[in-house]
């Protein structure tokens, strides 16, 4: 009756498999396209990235909406900014052959964490912990 699962059953989720091989080499792929579309759009001109004009007559609400459109073009640009120096870092773990291990805990971050975030550089527990902070 004991709710106990036996060993051969249990799925350990907290420690990810290495990467393999194929894996490493398709995450990698992954990454170099990630970086070339971060820069695009990071250098793709953006109107709204402009210094809000003062000398503009328009109203003062009208000039708090472009202020706050500003505010999130730069939080976006900031984003994508960070993403792409956590991407090249990951290329760079990938060519010293450290790619896919935690950079906090030193454990395997895991393919399909790191397929939906190739340039993640910790793993689940390790980033969770720190997005509470
Ligand atoms: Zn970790």
């Amino acid at each position: 009756m004991a709710d106990e699962t036996p060993w051969w059953l249990q799925d350990d989720d907290d420690v990810a498999d290495p990467i393999t091989e194929a894996q490493a080499e398709e995450l990698h792929a992954d990454l170099v396209a990630l970086r070339v579309a971060l820069q695009a759009q990071l250098d793709a001109p953006s109107d709204r990235a402009e210094t809000v004009d003062l000398d503009q007559p328009i109203g003062r609400l009208s000039r708090m909406d472009a202020m706050q459109q500003q505010k999130m073009a730069q939080a976006q640009r900031g984003r994508l900014k960070m993403r792409l120096s956590q991407t090249r870092v990951g290329i760079k773990a990938w060519d010293d052959g450290d790619y896919g291990d935690c950079r906090s805990c030193g454990e395997s971050i895991g393919y399909s964490r790191l397929k939906a975030k190739p340039e993640s550089p910790l793993c689940v527990t390790c980033a969770s912990s720190s997005e509470k902070r």
